[in-house]
């Protein structure tokens, strides 16, 4: 990862204590977001996890989970010349969908994700803000995988390695740009 990217997230994403309730520190990228030499180094740091060593692109899409992970996952999959695919709450995709439940950190949601927008055997890049407890990003995978797609590789700005979301997501390849 660039040395710009790694500097961009320490200085611009805050730490905000007790939110959205307390115990929790919230991971605030609205900042980083407002930075834009600072977003453009974090995109391209991502979207080097859809490449290989060589920097050949290896995935066919790019999934985003509402609401941060729209923010990355849409330029990373433009900057890989791939689709993006969003991964939404329920109710809100138009169209037939697959659904998921999971735990987060705090509560319980519903993810879904419209049945046609991976086609059978694409390999597919999960991009999400934090990886907490991994129940998203696992939801997201089961999801690929009910279309027929292949979650290959993951990419999060930010890994909370004080929750098991490693452990969760089992052998899926994570680039976490940051481990706090
Ligand atoms: P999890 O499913 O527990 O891995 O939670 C990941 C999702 O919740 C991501 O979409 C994050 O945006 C959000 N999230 C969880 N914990 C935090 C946190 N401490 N700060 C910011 N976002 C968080």
């Amino acid at each position: 990862m660039s040395e710009e990217a790694r500097e961009a997230l320490a200085r611009l994403v805050v730490d905000v204590p007790d939110f959205p309730e307390p115990g929790i520190v919230f991971k605030d990228i609205t900042p980083l977001l407002a930075d834009p030499s600072g977003f453009a180094a974090v995109v391209a740091a991502l979207a080097a996890g859809g490449r290989d060593a060589d920097g050949v692109v290896v995935v066919d899409k790019v999934v985003g989970m509402e609401a941060r992970g729209f923010i990355f996952a849409a330029p990373v999959a433009l900057a890989l010349g791939v689709g993006f695919v969003p991964v939404r709450k329920a109710g809100k995709l138009p169209r037939a969908t697959h659904g998921v439940s999971y735990a987060l950190e705090y509560g319980e949601a519903t993810l879904e994700l419209h049945e046609d927008a991976i086609g059978a055997g694409d390999r597919v890049l999960v991009i999400d803000d934090v990886l907490a407890t991994g129940g998203t990003v696992a939801a997201t995978v089961q999801l690929i995988e009910r279309c027929g797609g292949v979650a290959t590789a993951a990419a999060m700005l930010l890994e909370l390695s004080f929750l098991p979301g490693r452990a969760t997501i089992g052998d899926l390849p994570l680039t976490a740009l940051m481990v706090v």
